[in-house]
Formats: structure tokens, sequence, C-alpha cells
């Protein structure tokens, strides 16, 4: 995966409020692939790795599942961006 596109679709779902600004509660491991990331919106394989992240409650979405790089982009976003 591309990880300047990656940064850009987790900007914009940030804009577009489809992701919380923080509000992380606890982050799970997960191994297996399957599903989208909620980041880049990419197919996560089972050759790549993935968060299972939950949000604070009363959050919504509540949980997303994330490659590894996109969690990783996306903490690092929200730190760096403000709400304009
Ligand atoms: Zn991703």
């Amino acid at each position: 995966m591309n990880h300047a596109a990656a940064t850009l679709a987790i900007r914009w779902r940030l804009r577009q409020r489809i992701l919380p600004h923080g509000e992380l509660w606890r982050r799970l491991g997960e191994y297996t692939g399957g599903g989208s990331c909620g980041g880049c919106g990419e197919r996560i394989t089972s050759a790549q790795a993935s968060y299972d992240v939950d949000f604070t409650p009363g959050v919504t979405p509540q949980s997303v599942r994330f490659h590894r790089e996109c969690f990783e982009i996306w903490q690092c976003e929200c730190q760096s961006a403000l709400p304009s």
C-alpha cells in the first residue's frame, strides 16, 4: 500500500468525521486479515498486520480495523491536525 495515499485518505476521513480525532480506548492486535481498513479503505490481507481499535464508549464509530501502518498514520494525524 501507498503511504502517501493512505495519509490523504485518513486525513479526509478525519475531516469528514468518519474517524474520530483521538478517543482511543483500546487496541487489540489482529493478524488474521479480512475486511477492509478503516483508514485507507483497502482490503487487509492475511499478510498484513492489523489492529482492531475500539474508541471511547459513545464515540461513533465504536470500533475500526486498521492496517498497522494506517493506525500509526491516524495517531500521527490526530496529534498534528487541528479541526478547522
Ligand atoms: Zn489501511
